[in-house]
């Protein structure tokens, strides 16, 4: 036997051993019936789910699995026999973690920076957009214990600034710390676990992609293997000396298709494209992307701090912050305004009023961009002013939230001792303005002001009377008032049979692509992933089926679905991809919908969170009853039109309930003349189907009156 393999084997063997023990002495303490499970999933041990099809429950399932487990493990000398055995201490570690979860509640280890273990559902649908998009490259492992700080905390940094999602796993934790890199999911860098073990909580990451996204049947090993390898860009680098565990959990990330780096001398044992060592840290970030063939598309900006996706989520408190532009304190907008070509001078930054430093600690400030080009359009106007939120996060040491006239920017000590200044927030949107709609703006040039007068009269005379004309422009944009609709199909990277149809009533089931944005995507990239569908052959008005729609869905998911409605749920509803915002779901004894938002921790009065009910709709596939939309949706005057509109919404939770209130209750008004409907929606606090039927008649829901849905 090589070397490799020996390592391998004598890994998995250990792991095997180590399972088979902690199953045993976990079946002696609590017997066979104890409930096993991980928090917020639908997907039981996900591993061993999507690889064998059993759903473990129960402790009694256990020995079943350290069977297959133990027979993946056949010490056979060729490669793919050894990387059968790296799955097998794949579904060991699956065990031994999943049993750390025996005893529910409490934290997950006890570390002087504790990891987070197992990652919810949720968190994995709202990965969706950003891996899509290339928002989040790439997804990288970082294993082990370096021999010098300086080096994992390097590398990790570097993933960090090119915005790919890192989970740290062993003492490099500790390691990443102490040398000052920020980590949390905001920040994309993850502390998952100290034991090797807790490597596993990555493998789900990417098996669960494939059962959410991908469609992948439980059960279906090859299919399974083929999508990570594919579609899920990981990688692992490994720091320090590594022990046949490691390495045999190294054989499971390459059965995954997830090439390993390790930084010391493998020699021969190396296996090209697979298992490579570098142990020149300064190039273990290139081999590492050359291997999985991420790109990196480079901002080189003239700015004194790092730019990067990664930054989004920086928080900056009140006591690291230098200034504040907030409009509750003064006045703030933005806009973003299309001009003559005569009228813009390009590159042309202005400041009227005071820079950050000159003595305020809280300032106005009026960000305003003007664009000229011969294809641009005014609709086009507030596609790009949306994005300033996110340019303004990108850059470290700055945050940004909020939009038009109510926003808060803060700059923080450490970025203005770095340097940066307003002109460098003028250069940063005059780059990304002209680099992301190059093809629609051909002049650019940015005016901020911190002058309180004439930033009020800038408010009043130009900002306000935009944004009042696009609103009015929104409110009459309906399905009907438009010639077509638009596909989006970004997210089939992740979900091939899944297509969105957006409407200007109907928003992308993220909840981030308007009809706006499609329409704009679509100009500025006539082969990209929206495509327009005329508005021909209307079959049924009701339910919204149209033969140009049914033609478009099914070339775009290369006939994985043949029909398709906009506005019904019951029949042939809009299929899902994954990183839908909410999930509307039947509540057959009601009658109604109830609908959840992914943010919402608890139960519904259906017996399912919202993590099980998401599981019925996603890769693709249409289940009546069950549908995937954005937070918008909700109060549009088309959500499930054919199943008698929002009157059918009994159950939501409260803050979803809050956060759309204000547009469903005028919605009711306006189509049903009912006042002050959200009040008639139950919440969190009726939380079983009784319950909820109680709740319903004393309110005197309309749903008590219509059809039955079923
Ligand atoms: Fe994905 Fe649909 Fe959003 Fe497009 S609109 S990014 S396909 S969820
Ligand atoms: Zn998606």
């Amino acid at each position: 036997m090589s070397v490799l393999t020996d390592l391998i084997y004598g890994g998995a063997h250990t792991v095997a051993q180590l399972t088979e023990n902690a199953v045993a002495a976990a079946l002696a303490q609590y017997g066979p019936k104890k409930e096993v499970a991980f928090p917020d999933t639908a997907y039981a041990f996900p591993t061993i789910y999507a690889a064998t099809g059993v759903k473990v429950k129960t402790l009694g399932d256990l020995p079943g699995c350290v069977e297959v487990q133990k027979s993946l493990i056949t010490d056979r000398e060729e490669l793919d026999a050894a990387l059968n055995a790296g799955l097998a201490t794949a579904v060991g570690a699956e065990i031994l973690e999943g049993l750390k979860f025996v005893e529910p509640g409490g934290s997950y280890e006890e570390a002087r920076v504790p990891g987070i273990g197992f990652v919810p559902d949720p968190v994995i649908r709202s990965l969706g957009v950003p891996l899509v998009t290339g928002d989040i490259p790439g997804v990288a492992v970082v294993l082990g214990e370096a021999e010098n700080p300086a080096d994992v905390a390097g590398v990790v940094r570097e993933y960090q600034s090119k915005g790919l999602l890192t989970f740290l796993v062993g003492n490099v934790i500790e390691q990443c710390a102490d040398q000052g890199v920020k980590m949390g999911l905001e920040l994309r860098v993850i502390p998952l676990g100290h034991q090797v073990t807790s490597v596993i909580h990555v493998v789900t990451v990417a098996v669960r992609a494939a059962l959410i996204f991908g469609n992948v049947q439980p059960g279906d090993l090859s299919g399974l293997l083929a999508y990570t390898k594919e579609r899920v860009p990981a990688f692992v680098n490994t720091f320090g000396p590594i022990d046949p565990v490691v390495v045999s959990a190294g054989a499971g990330a390459i059965a995954l298709g997830f090439p390993v780096v390790a930084d010391v001398d493998l020699g021969e044992n190396q296996v090209p494209g697979a298992l490579e060592s570098v142990c020149d840290h300064g190039k273990t970030v290139e081999k590492s992307l050359e291997l999985r063939e991420i790109r990196i598309r480079s901002k080189e900006l003239p700015i004194p701090v790092a730019f990067a996706s990664a930054f989004e989520g920086e928080i900056i408190r009140r006591s690291d912050m230098h200034t504040e532009f907030y409009s509750g304190d003064n006045v703030t907008c933005e806009l973003v305004l299309g001009r003559e070509m005569s009228q813009v001078e390009d590159h042309k930054i202005r400041l009227i009023g005071p820079d950050i430093g000159d003595g305020v600690q809280s300032l106005p400030l009026i960000t305003f961009v003007e664009v000229a080009g011969k294809k641009m359009q005014p609709d086009f106007e507030s596609v790009i002013e949306r994005k300033i939120h996110a340019w303004c996060n990108y850059m470290e040491g700055v945050m940004h939230t909020g939009q038009r006239d109510q926003f808060r920017i803060r700059i923080s000590r450490d970025a203005y001792e770095k340097g940066l200044r307003l002109k460098h927030l003028g250069e940063v949107l005059y780059h990304m303005i002209t680099e992301e709609f190059g093809v629609v703006v051909d002049k650019c040039q940015v005016t901020l002001i911190t002058d309180g007068e004439q930033a009020a009269r800038f408010r009043e005379e130009l900002a306000l009377p935009r944004y009042r004309q696009r609103d009015e422009r929104l409110v009459s944009m309906t399905d009907e008032s438009v010639d077509r609709f638009f596909t989006c199909v970004l997210c089939q990277s992740f979900a091939p049979s899944h297509c969105c149809v957006v409407t200007p009533e109907r928003l992308g089931l993220c909840g981030a692509v308007s009809w706006l944005d499609a329409k704009a995507t679509y100009e500025l990239n006539p082969n990209g992933p929206s495509q327009p569908i005329l508005k021909e052959g209307c079959l049924d008005e009701r339910t919204g089926r149209y033969e140009s729609v049914n033609a478009a869905v099914r070339e775009a998911t290369h006939g994985a679905l043949e029909n398709v409605t906009l506005y019904s749920i019951m029949e042939d509803p809009m299929t899902s991809c994954g990183c839908f915002e909410c999930i509307s779901a039947i509540e057959p004894s009601s009658n109604g919908f109830i609908v959840v938002n992914r943010e919402y921790k608890g139960m519904t009065p259906t017996g399912m969170s919202f993590g099980e009910l998401a599981s019925f709709s996603g890769g693709g596939v249409q289940t009546p009853g069950y549908m995937g939309h954005g937070r918008s949706f909700i109060p549009s005057k088309k959500f499930a039109a054919a199943e008698d509109g929002i009157r059918r919404i009994v159950w939501m939770p409260r803050e979803l309930k809050e956060a759309v209130g204000e547009r469903l209750n005028a919605t009711a008004r306006e189509l049903y003349g009912i006042e002050d409907f959200t009040s008639l929606i139950a919440d969190e606090r009726v939380s079983t189907v009784e319950g909820l039927l109680e709740f319903l008649k004393e309110v005197r829901h309309p749903v008590l009156d219509m059809e039955p849905l079923l």
